[in-house]
Parts: C-alpha cells; sequence; structure tokens
C-alpha cells in the first residue's frame, strides 16, 4: 500500500506541478500573444513608384495619389532605405525569402527552376510552432506549395483577365481582375481562418508585372499627364562595362508596340496583342476600347520616329504601370482594413515587399535583372506597433535572405543557424547589432534569356558596388557617393586601385562564407 508523501515530497511536488502549471500558462498567453504577421507582396514594384520612398518620382506618384494605403502603411512602421535582393529575379527572390539562402544554396538560381519545397522554410517552421499558414497569389516556384494549411495560387506567370488560380482541389477559374481577385481571397481567409491560433498570411499580388494591364477602372488613369522623364532615358552606355550596351531592354529599341504599349491593330499586327486580350469578357473589352481606341488614332496622327517615339513609349508604359500600382495599392488598403475591423492592428506584424526593384525608363530601360540600384533595390516597409517607432527610416543594409530568420524569431522562434539571412528584429526595435553586415553579396545567373543582361555577381558596400560579369571577365566599380546613377565605372581609375583591391577581397570572402560555387569556365 503507498505511504501518503511526506510533507517534504508533498512540497516538492506542489511546486514541481506549479511550474508545469505555470509553463503550461505561459504558453497559452505566448500562443494567444505572439504576433500575426501579414506579408504582402507584389511582383517588379519599383522604389520609385511608392510615394513612401525619396526617389526622382516621389512628389509626382504624391501629387496623384498612386499609393495612399502604402504610404499610410509606411508612416505607421518604418521603411526600410537600403534594402536589396540576393538575385534581381522573380521566382529567386521568392525562393530566397522561403528559405534564408542565396540562389545557389538553395537551388532556384532562374525562372527556369522548380523549387525544392522538401527544404527547410520559414511558413513550415511557423507551421510547426502553431502558426495558422496560408499562400494567396502569385507562388512562381512551379511545385507545389508546402508548409501552408491555405494555399489559393496563380499558375505560373498568372493572368490579370478573368485568372485561373491553382488549390489543393485542382484550377479554379474566377471572372475579375487578378490584383481584386487576389484581394478577395485574402479577405476571405482572414474571415475565415481559426480565430484561437496567430497566422502568417502571405498574399502575393501579380501586379505591376509586365504586361501592364490594368483594371478597366483605371484605364484612364493619368490620362493627359506628363509623367517626369528620367534624367538617364536616353543613357549611351559609356562609361561602363560591355553588356550594358549589349542588353535588350531599351524602351526604345526593345519594347514592344502591341504587347507591352497595346497599341492596337490596324498598326500593329493582331496576333502580337497580349493574350490577356482573349481572356476578357465582352463588358471588359468595351471600358478598353473606349480608352484604348481613340489613343490609337491619336498615335497613328502624331506619327512619331526618333527620340519622340521614346518618349511617348515611356509615356505609355509609365501610365500602364502606375495603374497597376493604384490597384495593387487599393488591395493593400483592403487587407489593411479588414485588419482593423476585426481589432486585429495591435498584434499583427505588416510587412509590404515586392520580388525586386524595376527600372521605370532609368538608363533607357525596362525590366530588372542588374546589380544596378534601381533593380538591386526592394521595398520593405514594416509596421509592428509598440516595436517599430511610426516614421522610422532604417539604413543599415539587409536583404531578401533575411526576411525567413525575421519572421520565425518575430513568431517567437529561431531560424536554422545555417540560413545565409539575420533577423531584422533587433534593427526592428531601433538596436542594430555593432556586427551588422557592412557589404551585401549579389549573383544573377540568367543568360542568355529574355533581355540579355550578362550573368555577374558582385558586392555593395556603404559607398562602393564592385561588379564582375564573370562569363565574359569584365568588371565594374562604381562610387555610389559621388556617382549614384552608376554612369562611370571608376574600375580603371588608378585613383581606386585600392578600393578596388579591397572590394575583391570582400567579394571573395562573400563567396566563401556562402559557400558559393566556383567560377564557370569563362565563355569564348
Ligand atoms: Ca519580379
Amino acid at each position: 500500500m503507498p505511504q501518503p508523501p511526506t510533507r517534504r515530497e508533498f512540497l516538492h511536488a506542489s511546486a514541481a506541478s506549479a511550474i508545469v502549471l505555470s509553463r503550461t500558462f505561459r504558453n497559452v498567453m505566448a500562443a494567444q500573444t505572439r504576433p500575426n504577421i501579414v506579408f504582402l507582396f507584389s511582383d517588379d514594384h519599383s522604389l520609385q513608384t511608392i510615394g513612401a520612398y525619396k526617389t526622382r518620382l516621389q512628389t509626382f506618384i504624391n501629387e496623384h495619389d498612386l499609393t495612399p494605403n502604402l504610404n499610410r502603411l509606411a508612416a505607421s512602421g518604418g521603411v526600410f532605405e537600403r534594402s536589396y535582393c540576393c538575385n534581381s529575379l522573380c521566382g529567386p527572390s521568392r525562393a530566397a525569402i522561403l528559405t534564408g539562402l542565396h540562389s545557389h544554396a538553395n537551388g532556384f538560381v532562374g525562372n527556369g527552376d522548380r523549387f525544392d519545397g522538401s527544404q527547410w522554410t520559414m511558413p513550415k517552421t511557423l507551421q510547426a510552432a502553431g502558426y495558422q499558414t496560408a499562400m494567396i497569389g502569385k507562388w512562381h516556384l512551379v511545385s507545389e506549395p508546402t508548409g501552408f494549411d491555405h494555399w489559393d495560387i496563380l499558375p505560373g506567370q498568372g493572368s490579370y483577365y478573368n485568372p485561373d488560380f491553382l488549390t489543393p482541389e485542382g484550377r479554379d477559374h474566377r471572372e475579375g481582375y487578378a490584383t481584386d481577385l487576389i484581394g478577395d481571397a485574402a479577405l476571405t481567409w482572414l474571415r475565415g481562418r481559426d480565430t484561437t491560433k496567430p497566422f502568417l498570411l502571405m498574399c502575393q499580388h501579380k501586379a505591376p508585372h509586365r504586361a501592364w494591364m490594368p483594371p478597366e477602372r483605371y484605364v484612364s488613369l493619368l490620362e493627359g499627364v506628363t509623367v517626369p522623364e528620367p534624367d538617364t532615358l536616353f543613357d549611351d552606355y559609356v562609361g561602363r562595362a560591355t553588356p550594358a550596351s549589349e542588353q535588350e531592354m531599351e524602351i526604345g529599341e526593345h519594347m514592344r508596340m502591341a504587347y507591352d504599349l497595346k497599341v492596337r491593330p490596324p498598326l500593329v499586327d493582331s496576333d502580337t496583342l497580349p493574350g490577356e486580350f482573349g481572356r476578357m469578357t465582352e463588358a471588359q473589352k468595351i471600358a478598353w476600347d473606349a480608352a484604348y481606341v481613340p489613343r490609337n488614332t491619336q498615335f497613328e496622327q502624331a506619327a512619331l520616329t526618333g527620340r519622340d517615339l521614346t518618349r511617348w513609349k515611356y509615356q505609355a508604359y509609365m501610365k500602364e504601370y502606375l495603374r497597376c500600382v493604384k490597384a495593387l495599392d487599393d488591395n493593400i488598403g483592403r487587407v489593411l482594413d479588414e485588419l482593423t475591423a476585426q481589432g486585429l492592428d495591435d498584434n499583427t506584424v505588416v510587412i509590404y515587399s515586392s520580388d525586386q526593384g524595376f527600372y521605370n525608363g532609368e538608363h533607357g530601360w525596362f525590366d530588372k535583372r542588374w546589380m544596378y540600384e534601381e533593380s538591386l533595390s526592394m521595398p520593405l516597409i514594416v509596421r509592428w506597433p509598440g516595436e517599430v517607432a511610426p516614421g522610422s527610416r532604417f539604413q543599415p543594409m539587409v536583404q531578401n535572405i533575411d526576411y525567413a530568420p525575421t519572421l520565425v524569431e518575430i513568431a517567437g522562434g529561431r531560424a536554422s543557424a545555417l540560413v545565409h539571412g539575420r533577423s531584422l528584429v533587433p534593427v526592428l526595435k531601433g538596436h542594430t547589432p555593432d556586427d551588422w553586415r557592412t557589404s551585401i553579396y549579389y549573383h544573377y545567373y540568367e543568360f542568355p534569356a529574355d533581355h540579355r543582361v550578362q550573368a555577374h555577381v558582385g558586392v555593395r558596400t556603404d559607398q562602393h558596388k564592385l561588379i564582375y560579369y564573370y562569363p565574359v571577365d569584365e568588371w565594374e566599380l562604381f562610387d555610389m557617393a559621388k556617382d549614384p546613377q552608376e554612369l562611370h565605372s571608376v574600375y580603371a581609375d588608378p585613383a581606386y586601385a585600392a578600393v578596388v583591391a579591397d572590394m575583391k577581397v570582400e567579394l571573395d570572402r562573400l563567396r566563401a562564407q556562402y559557400r558559393e560555387r566556383p567560377y564557370p569556365p569563362a565563355s569564348a
């Protein structure tokens, strides 16, 4: 027969159970108070076209009220002013965000790759920690999403008009405009989620990716307005390595009249129109024709050539791009309003980013890929009530490889030591560690491919940027303080010999740190 416990045994057992109870209680409390995370994302959205960023277009964007919701998000949180991608392309940036790893390590280096969803990812860790996880919108990683309780994604690049979506149940065709439909799906999920658990919602838009198809409500937005031209719209590429002049992404030379600029037959062949036109309903076509048929007539009558034609193309491109941005901003606002309506503002971290930056006519270009500043930069805005002081402007250099460890730490965990990125949580809280990185590593692989941007690696520090086009063994060095538009490589300038040497050491150090592959043999 068991003996009754002695007083000492009783006290010891009681204390132990109190500790257990206390831990359980703390876990319950933690489950209720761990922040929700809403990751709002887009495709090819440049810093130049966000009113919260100090860029050449900031005044114009705000005068025309194109990003009021992103501006309000920024005002209530912080803006990272030196935020960069590791490989300026859609799929690779998304893979880096999920894994915290540079492209060579996560295996997704170019858009032809297939994401290995069996590797460690941030959403898997949050899911295992009790978060509800959802992926809605543009996924673009070929394989099915892993680590998400719910997914509702566009196949591949997806369509702007009447798109199909992929879910675990199969393909679903929806009538409407992709940006609005992605917003609808995010709101539906937010309203139907399990309210006893914290959540991660990744809401990823297709906009403003090429071919820049605006919604019916904005087809005439900015009509008659002149968008400011960049200083470098007619860049001659003198002063840089040969790849800058050998690309195929010039607005003047390579933009497609029908596909990109919506010029209509009879001025163009009807088979060069975007496939999106074939997806439209009759009502959608009527709304488009009302705006574009008169525009086509004006364009024909103007009979533009040379630089005048390039200027017309720039205006047409920018207006289509900004019309898509305006619809994107609308849907950012819808999610922010829903969080407020559900009383979630105080305990929800809201992040806005885009997979990389974009050229809005700078260097005469559209598209991305380069390590030059406009495409290297990523917007990054974070609202975290109680932790990020409203109106903060963050200067530390950060990269998309930092997002995974950051989100894991926000959720109360710690990412694997094998991850390349570093948690931004101390930066967000205003305590940047003394040993924060002073340089970033970059590697773009996809050549030959659309736009013919040569493969390159590089390193950027506070003041300098070294780029190596290894297949053709050419280098560039830019002094970002003296030449922020990157127009004059000083690689061969004897005054910069010591800087070149130091930057090469730093490039090699980063390549070793990240266990980067050796350079392939130079092409003939
Ligand atoms: Ca992109």
